[in-house]
């Protein structure tokens, strides 16, 4: 499991950062954590706030003992790549959380019989990009658990490709 720092930034020219300007993006940066964002939702009541976030680069931790504080220097480091990386997004850092990753060293999820049962299938190490395919992987999970196969191309997020 990994610690990454996600934070929301208030745009100095919102416009800019609105979708139709801003769609939502990921830069990948030789040597450097991938970053990504999402622009400003015109729908959202109060101050408009562009989220921005590094991916899957921080460091393993316990969640039972994580840090979960945003630190000064965590902050200016996002803080300077707002100002650095997309028109639109220069700005205050208005807001910032931890968030954990649950990564797999391949970085693919896992899709498997849970070991020793039957009829009970898991998915899980979504390795920070499963909620786009939560939908898929719930189909795959229905029909194994119903038929014991499914016609989706799962197989290579079997557990066995790990030593764990
Ligand atoms: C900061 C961050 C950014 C991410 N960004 C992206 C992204 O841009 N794109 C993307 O595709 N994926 C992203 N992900 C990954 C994505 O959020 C996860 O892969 C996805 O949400 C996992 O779905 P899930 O249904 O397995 O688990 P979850 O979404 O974690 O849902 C599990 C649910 O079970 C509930 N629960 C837990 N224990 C119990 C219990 N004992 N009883 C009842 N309920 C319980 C929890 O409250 C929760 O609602 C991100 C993850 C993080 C942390």
């Amino acid at each position: 499991m990994t610690r990454e720092i996600q934070a929301w930034i208030q745009p100095e020219d919102p416009a800019a950062a609105a979708p139709d300007r801003l769609p939502c993006w990921l830069l990948e940066r030789p040597g450097q954590a991938m970053a990504y964002g999402i622009p400003v939702d015109p729908l959202a009541e109060g101050a408009p706030r562009a989220k921005l976030a590094l991916h899957g680069s921080g460091p393993t931790v316990d969640p039972e003992t994580v840090d979960r504080a945003v630190h000064p220097a965590e902050i200016a480091a996002l803080q300077a790549l707002a100002g650095s990386s997309l028109p639109g997004l220069p700005g205050p850092v208005v807001d910032a959380k931890v968030c954990l990753y649950t990564m797999t060293p391949d970085e693919h999820f896992i899709l498997d019989r849970v070991p020793g049962m039957d009829r009970a299938f898991f998915a899980a190490g979504l390795s920070g990009h499963g909620f786009k395919l939560a939908p898929a992987l719930g189909q795959a999970l229905a029909d194994l658990a119903l038929d014991g196969r499914t016609a989706l191309p799962v197989g290579f997020l079997r557990l066995d490709r790990l030593a764990l």
